[in-house]
């Protein structure tokens, strides 16, 4: 059985450590920062096998030449000669082996043109996301364009239900915020800012998701519903799926 836990890591990153029943081996996705991760492998007894990178963002990469110093991991991400340290280059399609689970990789521009995105099938079926899908919301559009975030989007949707959702910011407060204006008439996300405000006033995490909860909640992936086309309306074009995206992502960088 994998386990993951959160290493909260810069103001709002997490560091997603994943875990084979009692391995001292881990894995760690996104190293933004070494610090906390190395005092939580100490504290652990744990040993650093491997590392995943979503993305070649600083506050997911930070972390990486001291970790490579002091554990010799073994280091899979994007194709991008940006990110030092690298061992393995993996893109869309592929796959690979950690921890004895088949993860595999999907492309997610859009956030990023090097995004890539890591799934593993099974019980719970997990996904690390990186800055492509947040609880409740998704990256800005640093470098791709909204069709390719929507399409990348529109594929992690395709995965099963009940998929575990790791992004790696703690965004889901703003996000609901966000998304009470874009999908006025939806009541799960009116429960969903409930729950969340009740989470973060104990301190604890918003994450996982799941691709389930996101289809009822994202409005980025509800634009196709006539409360977050019509909340879309209001501030811009809304006159396909595309264009609804769009207007909501723009809308929330001015939010
Ligand atoms: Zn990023
Ligand atoms: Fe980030």
């Amino acid at each position: 059985m994998m386990s993951v836990t959160p290493i909260p890591a810069l103001s709002d990153n997490y560091i997603w450590l994943l875990r084979q029943d009692n391995s001292p081996s881990v894995c760690v996705v996104d190293p933004g920062e070494a610090a906390p991760v190395i005092e939580f492998l100490e504290r652990e007894s744990l040993n650093l096998e491997s590392i995943l990178i979503t993305h070649h963002h600083h506050d997911h990469t930070g972390g990486l030449a001291e970790l490579i110093k002091r554990y010799s991991p073994y280091v899979i991400g994007p194709d991008n000669s940006a990110i030092n340290g690298i061992n393995e280059t993996v893109g869309d399609g592929d796959q690979i082996r950690i921890m004895g689970r088949l993860f595999d990789v999907i492309a997610t521009p859009g956030h990023t043109l090097d995004h890539i995105s890591y799934f593993t099938a099974g019980i719970p079926a997990l996904l690390f996301c990186g800055d492509t899908l947040f609880c409740a919301g998704c990256g800005r559009l640093f470098e791709g364009t909204p069709e390719q975030m929507y399409s990348s989007l529109h594929k992690l949707t395709e995965l099963p239900e009940d998929t575990l959702v790791f992004a790696a910011h703690e965004y889901t407060q703003a996000n609901l915020a966000f998304a009470r204006a874009a999908d006025p008439e939806n009541e799960h996300v009116k429960h969903a800012l409930q729950e969340c405000e009740k989470a973060r006033a104990l301190d604890r995490p918003t994450l996982p998701s799941t691709i389930g909860r996101e289809l009822r909640i994202n409005p980025y992936l509800r634009v196709g519903t006539d409360s977050v086309r019509q909340a879309a309306g209001t501030q811009g074009a809304n006159d396909n799926d595309l264009a609804t995206f769009s207007t909501l992502r723009e809308w929330k960088n001015r939010f």
